[in-house]
């Protein structure tokens, strides 16, 4: 575990989950996962920026057929009435009847996959499951339902391992939360 704490546009963090204890979870969720999917060939959707080395570990780690799309999430201001409206851009693949299995890095007030996850459910796939790197439970202000999960965390903004503050950190081994 790095013991040096980093600094980040003037902000403070310290070291909080060790690179091999990320490692360590990421292969025992692959182990899950191939087993699960077994014969299944599911088609994983990693969300950008944030869960692209989450993504990428999890996916080498994997002993089946498989594959992995990226998309990003854009929102942008609908009518009034219909407030945000969030968009995928990227999601080149045809998910009709397709095992999906979403990756995202974190998963915080759940707001953000509580509105994209009904979008996807529309084409059709035949699952839809969830594999997150972290989430916060205090901060969880909309239900989603976390199929694989890695680490349940305080509610303290974290950096590293593909998470960024204000563009910078992702490529941190190891994740580091606000000290
Ligand atoms: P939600 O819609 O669940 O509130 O937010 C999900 C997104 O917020 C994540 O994909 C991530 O981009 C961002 N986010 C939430 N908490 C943190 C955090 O502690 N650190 C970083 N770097 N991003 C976070």
């Amino acid at each position: 575990m790095a013991d040096q704490s980093v600094q980040i546009h003037g902000k403070n963090f310290v070291p909080y989950l060790s690179e091999t204890e990320i490692k360590e979870k990421i292969k025992e969720m692959a182990t899950i996962i191939s087993r699960d999917y077994a014969d299944k060939k599911p088609l994983f959707i990693a969300i950008l920026n944030g869960a692209f080395m989450f993504a990428s570990d999890l996916f080498k780690e994997l002993t089946i057929e498989a594959e992995i799309s990226f998309i990003k999430l854009a929102s942008y201001s609908g009518t009034k009435s219909t407030g945000k409206v969030l968009t995928a851009i990227g999601l080149d693949a045809d998910i009709n009847g397709r095992h999906v299995v979403i990756i995202e890095d974190i998963v915080d007030t759940g707001k953000t996959l509580s509105s994209f996850l009904p979008q996807l459910e529309h084409q059709g796939p035949a699952s839809i499951k969830l594999a997150a790197l972290l989430t916060k439970p205090e901060a969880k202000t909309h239900p989603i339902d976390i199929n694989y999960l890695c680490f349940s965390i305080p509610n303290k903004f974290v950096v590293g391992y593909g998470l960024d503050y204000d563009g910078l950190g992702r490529n941190l081994k190891e994740i580091y939360q606000l000290g």
